[in-house]
């Protein structure tokens, strides 16, 4: 059972050089900066618990990344005014994403079966079913205050409770 790369404060340098314009790559409709996660689980097969007891997997490892190919920042945004507060912004995305990898490293620990090859079929189940939960999650946080977002942090009051919830949450469940 490991996690990696999370907990991790995020910099501005994480985002490379700042750019003119906006990648044509993207589609989204948050502007002036753009931070790409990717969560990715492993294991080395599997082990008996006990001598002729049920399967776990062997060596669980969840690791948390910045995807720089999908991560940019344009001109002018970390020298402006209100940085720290869009480069805090940035670092919930980061760290719903982490809480995310931290659901999926505990849910692969924990699970038993007394079927090797179905144990290792549903803890894939069980990961993506984690990780699409955990993008649910950061489309939420970026939604309009009407449905619980912070309008990508533009709505100060929204980012304030969002701030509280993550740095308290232990898990998805605990965000809202
Ligand atoms: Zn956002």
């Amino acid at each position: 059972m490991a996690l990696l790369g999370w907990p991790k404060t995020i910099k501005w340098s994480d985002f490379g050089s700042p750019r003119g314009a906006v990648p044509s790559s993207y589609g989204g409709s948050h502007t002036d900066c753009h931070i790409g996660i990717s969560i990715d689980y492993s294991w080395q097969g599997t082990q008996r618990v006990t001598p002729g007891g049920d399967y776990r997997l062997r060596n669980v490892k969840v690791v948390v990344t910045i995807d720089s190919s999908e991560t940019w920042v344009l001109t002018g945004v970390p020298t402006a005014s209100n940085q720290a507060r869009v480069l805090k912004h940035e670092q919930g995305h980061f760290n719903i994403a982490g809480i995310t990898a931290r659901d999926v490293d505990r849910a692969l620990a924990a699970l038993r079966d007394s079927d090797s090859d179905a144990l290792e079929a549903s803890a894939r189940d069980v990961a993506d079913g984690i990780i699409a939960s955990g993008q649910a999650e950061e489309d939420t946080y970026d939604d309009d205050p009407a449905n619980g977002g912070t309008d990508h942090g533009n709505d100060v009051t929204q980012q304030a409770t969002w701030n509280s919830k993550i740095a308290a949450a232990n898990s998805l469940s605990s965000l809202p």
